[in-house]
C-alpha cells in the first residue's frame, strides 16, 4: 500500500490531530490536509522533551548510537514511500531524493560512530596538587554535557538531510538532547513519514517518548512559540535571512537568551584567477553553469557570483557559462513562494542600471530557468543590492580591472558559507593575498572546485560569519556540529562515583 499521510502531529509518541488544517501544495500529485500547529501543542511537546531529558541524557553513548542507527534503518525501510511523497511535494527528481536519503542515513550513522569514539567529549583532567604553594589545587575534570531540549526548523530545500531527521536532529540526539521539530509546510508528508520512522526507532530502542516530537506548521505562531519556550535551550535553523533573523531576535530577547544556530545563506563568490581564466576559462565557465543550476539553484552553497579579470579570456568564460546555461531546461521550484522570490530577486537585478543581462530565459508558474548577468567591479562595490543572494539559478559575473579590485571586493564581502579560488600554478602568489581576506569571510575555502556538494565529515564547516550564519563558531554539517548542543561542565573534587559516566577516567 502506498503511503497516505494522516496529517497529524507527533507529540511524544502520540499522533495528534488539531482542529484546523492546511492543505499541502505539492509540485505534482495529490494534495493532503495537515493539522495546523498550535502554541498548546508546542508546550506539550517541549514539556515532554524536558521530561525525557533526564533519562535520555543519562543513556550511554552506545545506546544512543544504536538509536541513531535504528532511525537510519527505519528511514531506509520506508525509502520508496519517502521518495514518492518527497518528489511530489518538492518537485525534486527521484534521484536527488534518493541521494539525499543516502546522505541523511549516512549522517545518522556517522554520528553513531562519532559518539562511540567519545573524542567529542573533549574530556580534560587537572590532577589535584594538595601540596602546591601558596594554595593547593583541587582535582578538576571537564567534559561536554548535553544542554536540554533543542528546537529544529526543517529546511524547505533539503526535505530529508536538513529536516525532520536531518543534520540538526542527528547532532542533537547524538549529544543526548531531545528534539522538537517544527516541520516545513513545503513537505509535511515527507516530515510525517520520517517522524514515523523515528517513532519506530524510539519504540524499538526503548527511548523515552518525549525524545522526539514533530509539530506541523501552518501558523507562524508555532515557530515563535517554540523558540521562546523557556525549556528550549538551543535552536537549529536553515532558511531565509528575514525568517532566521526574526527568530534569532526572539531568542536573544528571551528572559534567558539561548543560542540560535541559523544558517541563512550566502552568494558563495568564486574568484577565477588570471592564469586559470586564460588556460581553462571555458571549462570553468561550463562547470559553473552546472553548479549554478543544480537542484534549480536552490542550494545555500550555490556559487551565485563569479569574479574575473576583464578581457578576452573573461569574454570566453562568460560565453561558455551562457552556453552551458542555455542547455538547462526550466526546473520546478520547491514552493510557489520560492519561485516568486526568485522572480523578484532577478527582476531587481534586471532593473538595476548596474547589471546587464547576458542570458535570461523565462519560465512559467512554479518553474525557474537560468539567468546570467554581468557587472563591473566598480558598479558591484557601489551597489550592495548586487551582493545579496537570489535563491535559484541566477549567476552574476563581475568584471574586475585588476587583482587590487579582487581584493577590494573580497574585503567588502558579507559573511559567506564558502569562497572559491580557481587557480593555476602561476596564480599562487596573487591567491596568497586573497586567502587571508577570504578566510575572515567564509566558513569553507575551496580551490578548483564548486561549492555545491557538501561532504559530511569530521572536517566540514558549513557556516561562517553573519549573515551566512548567526554563529560563526559553529557548523551545521559534519561531526563538529554536535558542539552546538553541548556545554562544558567542570567537576571539582567530585568523587568518581558521583561523576557522569562520560567524565570518569
Ligand atoms: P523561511 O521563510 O525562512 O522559513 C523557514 C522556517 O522558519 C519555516 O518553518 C517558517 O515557518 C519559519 N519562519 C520564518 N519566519 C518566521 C517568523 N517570523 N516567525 C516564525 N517562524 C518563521 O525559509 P523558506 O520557507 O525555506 O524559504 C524562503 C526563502 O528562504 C527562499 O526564497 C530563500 O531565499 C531562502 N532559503 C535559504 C536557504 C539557505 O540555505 N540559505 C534555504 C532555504 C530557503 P512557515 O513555514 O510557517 O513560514
Amino acid at each position: 500500500m502506498p503511503f497516505k499521510p494522516h496529517g497529524k502531529h507527533l507529540i511524544a509518541g502520540e499522533w495528534i490531530a488539531g482542529s484546523d488544517t492546511f492543505e499541502s501544495s505539492p509540485a505534482h500529485g495529490p494534495s493532503h490536509h495537515y493539522s495546523v500547529g498550535t502554541v498548546d501543542l508546542v508546550d506539550r511537546a517541549v514539556q515532554a522533551a524536558e521530561q525525557a531529558f533526564e533519562t535520555y541524557s543519562a543513556t550511554s553513548r552506545e545506546q544512543r548510537a544504536v538509536f541513531l542507527e535504528t532511525i537510519a534503518d527505519e528511514i531506509d525501510a520506508r525509502g520508496a514511500d519517502i521518495t514518492e511523497i518527497g518528489t511530489q511535494e518538492t518537485g525534486l527528481p527521484a534521484g536527488r531524493l534518493e541521494g539525499e536519503r543516502g546522505r541523511t542515513v549516512g549522517q545518522l550513522r556517522l554520528f553513531a560512530d562519532h559518539i562511540r569514539k567519545g573524542d567529542y567529549l573533549d574530556r580534560r583532567h587537572d590532577a589535584a596538587l594538595p601540596d602546591r604553594q601558596p594554595a593547593p589545587r583541587p582535582e578538576l575534570v571537564m567534559v561536554q554535557r548535553p544542554i536540554g531540549p533543542v528546537a529544529v526548523f526543517g529546511a524547505s530545500n533539503f526535505p530529508l538531510a536538513f529536516s525532520t531527521a536531518g543534520g540538526d536532529t542527528a547532532a542533537a540526539l547524538a549529544a543526548g538532547c531531545p528534539v522538537v521539530v517544527k516541520g516545513h509546510s513545503a513537505h509535511p508528508g515527507t516530515g510525517e513519514i520520517v517522524a514515523e520512522a523515528i517513532l519506530a526507532a524510539v519504540e524499538k530502542c526503548g527511548m523515552p517518548a518525549g525524545v522526539f516530537s514533530l509539530i506541523q506548521g501552518g501558523d507562524r505562531k508555532v515557530g515563535a512559540a517554540l523558540v521562546q519556550h523557556p525549556l528550549i535551550k538551543a535552536v537549529g535553523f536553515t532558511g531565509s535571512l528575514a525568517g532566521g533573523r526574526a527568530l534569532f531576535d526572539l531568542c536573544a530577547a528571551r528572559p534567558e537568551p539561548i543560542p540560535f544556530f541559523g544558517e541563512l545563506g550566502s552568494v558563495n563568490p568564486m574568484f577565477v584567477m588570471p592564469e586559470a581564466l586564460q588556460a581553462r576559462g571555458e571549462e570553468i565557465g561550463r562547470g559553473w553553469a552546472g553548479s549554478l543550476t543544480m537542484g534549480a539553484g536552490q542550494f545555500c552553497t550555490n556559487p551565485g557570483i563569479a569574479l574575473v579579470i576583464d578581457g578576452e579570456a573573461a569574454d570566453r568564460f562568460i560565453a561558455a557559462a551562457a552556453d552551458g546555461l542555455k542547455q538547462i531546461d526550466a526546473q520546478v521550484m520547491l514552493t510557489d513562494g520560492i519561485a516568486q522570490a526568485f522572480c523578484s530577486g532577478r527582476d531587481q537585478i534586471a532593473q538595476s542600471s548596474a547589471a546587464r543581462p547576458v542570458m535570461v530565459t523565462e519560465a512559467e508558474g512554479r518553474s525557474a530557468s537560468p539567468a546570467l548577468y554581468e557587472t563591473t567591479a566598480a558598479e558591484f562595490l557601489e551597489n550592495p543590492m548586487l551582493h545579496h543572494e537570489v535563491f535559484g539559478p541566477l549567476g552574476l559575473v563581475v568584471r574586475a580591472a585588476s587583482a587590487e579590485e579582487f581584493e577590494a571586493i573580497a574585503r567588502g564581502l558579507e559573511g559567506q558559507l564558502t569562497a572559491t579560488l580557481h587557480i593555476d600554478e602561476a596564480d599562487i602568489e596573487a591567491a596568497q593575498a586573497l586567502r587571508p581576506i577570504l578566510e575572515r569571510k567564509a566558513g569553507r575555502l575551496l580551490v578548483n572546485g564548486f561549492p555545491t556538494g557538501v561532504e559530511v565529515s569530521d572536517t566540514m564547516v558549513h557556516g561562517g560569519p553573519y549573515p551566512a550564519s548567526t554563529n560563526f563558531g559553529a557548523t551545521s554539517v559534519g561531526t563538529l556540529s554536535i558542539r552546538r548542543f553541548l556545554r562544558p561542565v567542570c567537576y571539582q573534587n567530585m568523587p568518581e562515583a558521583l561523576l557522569p559516566e562520560d567524565a570518569r577516567g
